[in-house]
């Protein structure tokens, strides 16, 4: 490869860029995003789209959506508009290319004859345990069924048949006639139709009661629509000879080729459907797009920008090693974006009272602040200044040494944005807790020290008067284990989830211009983190924000 591209190339590409030199598929690129209904798409998926419509996007070609619906037991309507929208919302577009495995059932089932008509498939009686029995081991080559040999005429008046809807569930399979003793179980003369009577399909109802088998459709499918590369992960190299084998008996006007690329697999998160659909279902989280859930609604919930995800997928990279990533590379690539791009603002996480004695009572300054320290296209807000104030308990202590950068009992320290103050005296109730901090305010240091003084900490606050009431989510990671799920010493992934991975404060205060917070947008509250207006709890007046990421990587220090 001598061509410069922006992106970094990897395998896929380099097989791409083959494949177009030597005019393989007439230099078209085609590929397809093709998801189960069956949950909402993850982590993993959101690198899946972003390979599949990154490519189709770098070589001018086209990318397809196409729902792989042949278990409709486990799937429906809610999971295929979920996925439709967290695929557009991380911002890729199928135009009219939006399909279903099941629009291709009537072809799936003429083909299928097909294979019979040529001697290449049949009917087989055998119940689902003598089927396992005869199919062998991965040292055993399997046995012969007993119906293979059956004429084609009866294959033919059987599988229409099964088709009617005269057979129960389980009683007959269509299987593919290749190799009992093939070393690749996957060529064992694999399942191609099950008869499923009585189930209502979200796309097709109840014209259909027998449902081809995924290895089958989906490699038709991919025919069908005129994929040229078809991008999976890994543990389907051992189903490429059966792809390649369906669709060379078939003679498909088109032979897309199969490529594996490694899954991924996120630290302390959970990348597989059916696991997180056990969260949901046990209620273990609140529901599909919780902000702790590793799923691309929760993330988008969370407060992570599409754009970050994007970068995450990009940075990862695509190759064909096992691997699993460090959570850190996602966090980093949030906080870049954030950094990047949200507004600032204040926030008092657990507020305690400030009085400012020497300040008029019934003054009110309205004082001005940056929006990003950076960029100053992005405007100023004003931030209400008063008498009584909210500074976070945190940011005081009685005694400290000079390590302490924030309000200690006799000393300075300044308020972001506004002035330096002084603390003068310390207020307490009958438990010892403290309830008010009486300080006096320098008005000669709005802004900035005047010369040769200096006020080492800067503190965040918020006016008592203008300041308003919000409820704080903070956020950690859902599990305490790096690798939940294949952690053998436990019976159960669940056993990891993290007891402190949500904190809900109550009686956080937000400065004025949040009363407006839209929701979705992501602020950086100073010196406290990263924080979502959430999109379905800010509603009537009522202000919830979820923490996105932390400012820092703090994780590593507490572990
Ligand atoms: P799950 O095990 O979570 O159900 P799946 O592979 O069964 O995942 P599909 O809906 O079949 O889910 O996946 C759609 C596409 O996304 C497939 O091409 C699949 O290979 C890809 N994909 C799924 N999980 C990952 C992952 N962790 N990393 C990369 N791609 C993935
Ligand atoms: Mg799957």
């Amino acid at each position: 490869m001598s061509e410069e591209t922006i992106k970094p190339s990897h395998f896929i590409r380099h097989i791409i860029d083959a494949d177009n030199a030597s005019g393989k598929h007439g230099g078209r690129v085609h590929t397809r995003f093709p998801p189960e209904p069956n949950g909402y798409l993850h982590i993993g998926h959101a690198k899946s789209i972003c390979l599949n419509f990154g490519l189709a996007n770098d070589y001018d070609g086209l990318c397809n959506l196409r729902f792989d619906d042949t278990n409709p037991q486990k799937e429906n309507e809610e999971f295929v508009s979920a996925i439709k929208e967290d695929v557009k919302w991380l911002g890729f577009d199928w135009a009219d290319r939006l399909y279903f495995s099941s629009d291709y059932f009537e072809q799936l089932y003429t083909y299928a004859v097909q294979l019979i008509e040529q001697g290449d498939a049949y009917v087989c009686d055998l119940s689902a345990e003598q089927t396992r029995e005869y199919r062998g081991t991965l040292t055993e080559p399997g046995k012969n069924s007993p119906y293979r040999d059956r004429s084609i005429a009866e294959n033919v008046d059987l599988f229409q048949r099964m088709r009617a809807g005269e057979f129960e569930d389980g009683a007959r399979l269509l299987r593919a006639k290749i190799d009992m003793a093939s070393p690749n179980v996957n060529m064992r003369d694999p399942a191609l139709y099950r008869i499923r009577q009585g189930v209502v399909h979200h796309q097709t109802g109840s014209e259909w009661c027998i449902y081809p088998m995924y290895d089958y459709t989906h490699c038709v499918s991919d025919a069908i629509e005129g994929i040229t590369h078809s991008v999976c992960t890994l543990e389907f190299a051992d189903h490429r000879p059966l792809y390649d084998w369906f669709l060379e008996k078939l003679n498909t006007p088109h032979h897309p080729q199969q490529i594996e690329f490694s899954r991924l697999n996120l630290q302390y998160a959970i990348t597989s459907k059916r696991k997180l659909t056990k969260l949901v279902e046990e209620n273990l989280v609140e529901g599909w797009d919780d902000p702790r859930m590793s799923t691309i609604s929760g993330m988008r919930r969370r407060g992570y920008p599409a754009a970050a995800l994007r970068e995450f997928c990009e940075r990862i990279g695509v190759t064909k090693a096992d691997n699993s990533v460090e959570m850190e590379i996602l966090d980093s690539c949030i906080r870049e974006n954030l950094n990047e791009n949200s507004p600032r603002a204040m926030v008092v996480l657990d507020p305690v009272k400030v009085v400012i004695t020497n300040y008029p009572e019934d003054q009110t300054e309205e004082l001005n602040a940056p929006n990003h320290p950076q960029k100053e296209e992005m405007g100023m807000r004003i931030v209400p200044f008063t008498r009584e104030l909210y500074i976070d308990r945190a940011d005081f202590k009685e005694e400290a040494n000079n390590k302490f950068k924030r309000l200690v009992t006799d000393k300075e320290v300044r308020l972001r944005n506004a002035y330096v103050i002084r603390c003068d005296e310390v207020i307490k109730d009958a438990s010892g807790e403290i309830t008010e901090l009486r300080c006096s305010y320098d008005p000669a240091t709005l802004g900035a020290n005047p010369e040769g003084r200096k006020v080492k900490g800067v503190i965040h606050w918020i006016s008592a008067e203008h300041g308003v009431q919000a409820e704080v989510r903070l956020y950690d990671r859902l599990f305490n284990h790096p690798h939940p799920d294949s952690d053998k010493s436990v019976d159960d992934f669940t056993t990891h989830l993290n007891p402190d991975s949500l904190i809900t404060l109550t009686n956080s205060m937000v400065e004025r211009s949040l009363a407006t917070a839209q929701a979705g947008t992501v602020y950086q509250f100073e010196r406290e983190g990263y924080f979502c207006a959430d999109t379905k709890l800010c509603r009537d007046g009522k202000l919830v924000f979820n923490r996105t990421v932390t400012l820092r990587d703090t994780w590593a220090k507490i572990n």
